[in-house]
């Protein structure tokens, strides 16, 4: 395909080159053979701010036609390259970038050395656990790729026509830069259709998962369920968080003498955070969940600690409700889990969620003892950090209940967000403690 960039006078008026040097020593796209897309003069600033996503808006015109997954050079309106990226003609966000670099050539080669770049990134956690995410989409440079390890077994989410496009390239560099040869894809989540993908749940390389899997956290054991669990399995985002949680306890059974400490874990899933509070000396973890197949898996990580009823009492309930009770019996918790699922899928649902968020916060800061602490997370993308911040304030106000902020937290270090992708934040979270 013959397909060289047509070119055209430069503006006239002087502007800022905000593009790489590379690219703005050579005005020319160095991209004969590849479909070009003229980005729209407009957006360009925000490719210069090196942002990994380029929506149908911004583009003018597009020279060529690629195929879904292509990648394609974004040139500006005089021709020059910015960036090579991944076409996706079916989706709001029209072209996902793989590189800045116009020496760049998107090839095995490439994807073989960000995959390693990903894995290398991750060893100083391997002291501790062995569920790690591998590769985290943008952050990683390869957006749409979301890779976790468990033990042995890969998982792969593929959440983009470009990443659908090299799957088996990513698949063999990943096998090659963990050693494991086991690969099973969960690209079931809705996202994928936006890209018009159909949903994967399946074998890809090596043997089927044909139990769980058993992984150790910090000294913790549990299982993990690949092919029918939430995301890939396991929250692994909440590893550090499962700490805090531990941690926080240990505190309390060092002020506490004597006393039995009661924790509430709400929207417990498979009991992540109960088990943390448990190795921390919990007396017990009172484990809600909605999902009586998730309580059970809660069970299960609990037996695999040796850890009985007793200790993990499970309630199948509505965490409204259940706060609501439990207020009616005056019942208090020394430490309080609140992670629930993500109330604001979009922008659009803002109002209610955050009214959601107000009344389970404010419910449960009325349950804590005195001393007593809540952890209380969002994974919303579209409530940021500052917004939920206030939601809790508000909570804390018309709770009455005199708590202080101790430390605001986030997803683990296997979760970065590139800091030209702002919008990769999506967990955050805050630990209070009643004065
Ligand atoms: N804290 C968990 C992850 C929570 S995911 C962990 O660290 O592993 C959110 C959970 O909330 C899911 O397990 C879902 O079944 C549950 N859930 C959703 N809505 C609920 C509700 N109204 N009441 C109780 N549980 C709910």
């Amino acid at each position: 395909m013959k397909t060289s960039a047509p070119r055209r006078p430069a503006p006239k008026t002087a502007q800022r080159d905000h593009r790489p040097p590379a690219a703005r020593a050579s005005k020319a796209a160095p991209t004969p053979g590849y479909a070009h897309a003229f980005v729209r003069a407009d957006k360009e600033r925000s490719l210069a701010r090196r942002h990994p996503w380029l929506f149908a808006s911004g583009i003018e015109r597009v020279v060529g036609t690629p195929a879904p997954g292509e990648t394609i050079a974004l040139v500006d309106q005089a021709g020059g390259f910015i960036a090579w990226a991944a076409w996706s003609p079916q989706s709001s966000i029209r072209a996902r970038i793989w590189s800045f670099d116009p020496a760049d050539r998107i090839d095995d080669a490439w994807f073989a050395a960000r995959v390693q770049r990903a894995v290398a990134r991750r060893r100083h956690l391997r002291h501790r656990t062995d569920a790690i995410r591998l590769v985290c989409g943008e952050a990683d440079a390869l957006p749409g790729l979301v890779v976790d390890q468990y033990g042995q077994q890969l998982v792969i989410q593929c959440l983009s026509v470009g990443i659908d496009t090299h799957r088996e390239t990513l698949i063999d560099a990943l096998v090659s830069a963990t050693g494991c040869q086991d690969v099973y894809e969960r690209s079931d989540a809705s996202v994928r259709s936006r890209e018009g993908l159909p949903p994967f749940n399946g074998l890809r390389r090596g043997a089927m998962p044909t139990a769980p899997i058993p992984i150790e956290e910090d000294g913790v054991r549990y299982e993990v369920d690949v092919l029918q669990g939430h995301k890939t399995g396991f929250y692994i985002d909440q590893r550090d968080n499962r700490l805090a949680v531990r941690h926080e306890v240990e505190r309390l059974v060092q002020e506490r003498p004597g006393q039995a400490i009661q924790v509430l874990n709400a929207f417990a899933y498979t009991g992540g955070f109960s088990l943390a509070a448990l190795a921390g000396g919990a007396h017990s973890a009172l484990t809600v969940d909605s999902s009586a197949e998730a309580l059970a898996g809660a069970q299960r990580n609990a037996q695999r600690n040796g850890w009985g009823q007793e200790q993990l009492p499970v309630e199948q309930a509505d965490v409204f409700a259940l706060l609501s009770r439990c207020a009616l019996e005056q019942r208090r918790f020394d430490l309080i889990v609140l992670d629930p699922p993500k109330f604001a899928p979009a922008a659009a649902h803002l109002d209610r969620a955050a009214r959601a968020y107000k009344e389970i916060n404010r419910k449960a800061l009325s349950l804590l003892s005195s001393g007593g602490a809540l952890f209380t997370f969002s994974c919303s993308g579209a409530v940021n950090a500052d917004l939920f911040q206030k939601i809790i304030a508000a909570a804390v106000i018309d709770s009455g209940v005199d708590c202080s902020l101790v430390r605001r937290l986030g997803a683990g270090t296997d979760h970065p967000i590139a800091m030209t992708h702002p919008e990769g934040e999506y967990l955050k979270g805050l630990l209070l403690r009643r004065d």
